[in-house]
């Protein structure tokens, strides 16, 4: 028996997402999008009546920052679950409605507070006894990075190693949407990213360096050597927390050149700041500013070319031996278009949010409480991948990039 979701957020992730749910109808018998623009709702809603999708799309406003009118609005539709794909600000709110309404909740990103460009799981973690204790569960961070990563190393741990030891994510973008400046998904949690320091888990301690101070060019499978930066990506944390034998974890993000220069040139005029000031007597905050010029990320799809590729490399010990496992997804942004109408990155975000929300709905990952992507079994998971859009591909005792 399929069962009705509620989706938040009509932006190029919330596009992928609708489709993916209404394409399996014996899954997701009804689909509800909701955001705070009804006009980006009603689009994606034609879309899919246009494209002949089999579960019907009705659509409604909202604005997640506010929870009664969230509670109004689940009472309303009464769904099994809300997938949160708004933005990281509205997590918590999302949170709480469902917990005031009894629905199960889901998201592809942690909750960042809007005047501070910080991402820590901490404030979701300490819903665990609610959820708990109501019987609902809170599946984090469901998305490609973080998400399918997790889904990754939890494959590797169960399936390959004895005891894992060193981790690199790593993530290539070798697409090319035509725009000098443009970010793949929302401008301003991707700017808040990129330009905070950088940090990386070693010998049981995060260690913090200036934001894209290391650097290597890493070779990625049919796309070849990239020039790639250490980050703090959220899902580190989960996952040093989660596999205590890990000595070392980074993640690695490609940038070219002309982004890195744009970056930089913004950052030096204060665009990137989310400090508020004043222009022409009102308060605005130049990074929100910055955001309202730069194309919306739902709108690259359509002349996008290349591929992205994102996977984890894992190194660790196996019946007394050494042992490497690289496991990775390699998906082309003209493919997402042809299918969804959406860019790789939407894409490769909003299919694994279909299948958390999938694995939820069919029980095969139903268990209340809060949990990370790494904490339920990945063997379903992985299976879906394979069926709704992202294959896998493994390579076992390859030459990984460990003396970086
Ligand atoms: P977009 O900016 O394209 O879309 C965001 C959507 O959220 C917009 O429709 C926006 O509405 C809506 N929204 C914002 N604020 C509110 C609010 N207060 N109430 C209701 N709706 C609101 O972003 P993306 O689709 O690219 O990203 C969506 C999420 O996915 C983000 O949290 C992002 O961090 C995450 N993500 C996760 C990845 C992963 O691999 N895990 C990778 C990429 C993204 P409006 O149109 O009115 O602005």
């Amino acid at each position: 028996m399929g069962k009705k979701v509620l989706i938040i957020g009509a932006g190029g992730v919330g596009n992928v997402v609708v489709k993916k749910c209404a394409m399996n109808p014996e899954v997701f018998s009804e689909v509800v999008l909701a955001s705070r623009t009804k006009r980006k709702c009603d689009a994606i809603a034609e879309e899919c009546a246009k494209i002949g999708l089999p579960t019907k799309v009705e659509t409604a406003q909202v604005d997640a920052d506010n929870v009664p009118e969230l509670v109004a609005l689940i009472n309303q539709v009464k769904p099994f679950m809300v997938i949160n794909v708004a933005l990281p600000y509205q997590d918590l709110t999302i949170m709480d409605a469902c917990l005031e309404t009894g629905v199960h909740y889901m998201d592809t990103a942690n909750y960042e507070p809007k005047d501070v460009a910080k991402f820590e799981y901490s404030w979701q973690w300490a819903y665990q006894e609610r959820f708990k204790e109501a019987g609902l569960m809170a599946l984090l961070g469901c998305g490609f990075d973080p998400g399918v990563t997790q889904v990754y190393t939890a494959y590797a741990n169960k399936h390959h190693f004895d005891e894992m030891h060193y981790l690199d994510i790593i993530d290539c973008n070798a697409g090319d949407h035509g725009k000098a400046f443009a970010t793949n998904f929302n401008p301003e949690i991707n700017i808040r990213e990129i330009t905070q320091a950088g940090r990386y888990w070693e010998n049981g301690e995060w260690v913090e360096i200036p934001a894209m101070s290391i650097h290597k060019a890493i070779e990625y499978p049919g796309i070849g050597p990239k020039e790639s930066y250490v980050l703090y990506h959220e899902e580190l944390e989960s996952l040093v927390k989660n596999f205590p034998t890990l000595k070392r974890a980074r993640f690695w993000m490609t940038f070219g050149q002309q982004y890195i220069t744009h970056l930089q040139v913004l950052e030096n005029v204060g665009m990137t700041s989310i400090a508020p000031i004043k222009f022409q007597g009102i308060d605005i905050v130049p990074l929100e500013f910055l955001k309202a010029v730069l194309p919306e990320p739902g709108s690259l799809g359509e002349n996008y070319t290349g591929e992205t590729s994102i996977g984890c490399q894992i190194k660790g010990i196996k019946d007394g031996a050494e042992k490497t496992y690289y496991v990775w997804n390699n998906c082309k942004h003209q493919d997402c278009w042809k299918e969804v109408q959406a860019q790789g990155v939407s894409y490769t975000t909003g299919v694994p949010a279909m299948i958390g929300a999938m694995m939820m709905i069919t029980g095969e990952w139903m268990k209340p409480g809060v949990w990370n992507c790494e904490e339920l079994d990945p063997d379903p998971f992985m299976a879906m991948l394979n069926i709704h859009g992202l294959p896998w591909n493994e390579e076992i005792n390859g030459t990984l990039p460990h003396e970086y």
